[in-house]
């Protein structure tokens, strides 16, 4: 898909790009190619794309044979995909409402930046099934994802990253490589699951975000909310955390611990 290709489709459909829904289409054939191979996909995969748009990446990955499922927000979008792709179910829906019929064992996504973080937080809650994540980010995203405590930008995403799995940084994609053109530059990065991430779900990730809802706070207030007094101060004796930590302040590992032993 070049970028005649998608000037082409947008004049013949009428489709007009929506800043709103973050529509900037990949049009760089060697970094589409470079990302269908990062996914390492098998005949036998699941796999979901999370905002298909025109389909360059969507195109290629039908080429595969494995059992492909899209989630589109636009309906101009989605219908078009809809009647162009073969080899693909398309769902119309915004993927933050998606429920999966079933996991996957691939996800890929040059995700929407406006929407990123809760993307991702969904993903790493409901779908940490999948061996594999790859996924185009803004630049400047990459600083909150991988990051470590004690910084401004740990949070409940960098601890959900590094407890799905290890992380990959692929390579930049600049402004270029698109259509209409972003401000920023992008990157590709790839996650790939690791054993230990069986912790992860919707009610860890719920978990997270009480723990940093008052980051400036101790963290032991904001889980008066899911605990009592007695019961945080056990956890904290048992994994020797201070009563005066922050969350900013502990390890992934930590938050597991603590999920285990306070909420399950
Ligand atoms: N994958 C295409 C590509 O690489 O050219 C399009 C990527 S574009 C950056 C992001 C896509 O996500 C758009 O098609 C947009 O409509 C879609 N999108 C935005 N928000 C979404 C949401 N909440 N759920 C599903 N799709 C969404």
């Amino acid at each position: 898909m070049d970028r005649d290709r998608i000037k082409n489709i947008m004049q013949e459909q009428g489709i007009l790009p929506q800043s709103r829904f973050g529509q900037n289409f990949l049009c760089d054939e060697k970094i589409i190619q470079s990302i269908v191979e990062l996914c390492e996909i098998k005949k036998e995969d699941r796999v979901l794309e999370i905002g298909p748009g025109l389909g360059s990446l969507t195109f290629p990955l039908s080429e595969l044979g494995c059992d492909l499922t899209c989630v589109e927000i636009d309906n101009g979008l989605a219908a078009y995909l809809s009647s162009h792709v073969t080899g693909a179910e398309i769902v119309n829906c915004d993927f933050l409402k998606y429920e999966a019929a079933s996991c996957h064992d691939v996800v890929v996504s040059n995700i929407p930046y406006y929407v990123m973080t809760d993307i991702m937080k969904k993903l790493f809650g409901e779908f940490s099934d999948a061996r594999k994540m790859v996924f185009m980010v803004e630049d400047e995203a990459l600083a909150r994802i991988d990051c470590s405590p004690a910084t401004k930008q740990y949070g409940p995403l960098a601890i959900l990253c590094a407890l799905y799995g290890s992380y990959s940084f692929e390579f930049k994609v600049p402004h270029t490589a698109f259509v209409p053109q972003p401000n920023t530059t992008s990157a590709v990065i790839s996650f790939t699951r690791c054993v230990t991430s069986d912790i992860l779900s919707p009610e860890f990730v719920r978990f997270l975000n009480t723990c940093f809802s008052m980051r400036r706070k101790m963290l032991k207030k904001n889980l008066v909310s899911v605990a009592s007094s007695d019961e945080i101060t056990g956890a904290f004796g048992k994994f020797g955390i201070s009563e005066n930590v922050r969350a900013e302040e502990l390890e992934p590992a930590q938050f597991a611990g603590l999920y285990r032993e306070l909420m399950s």
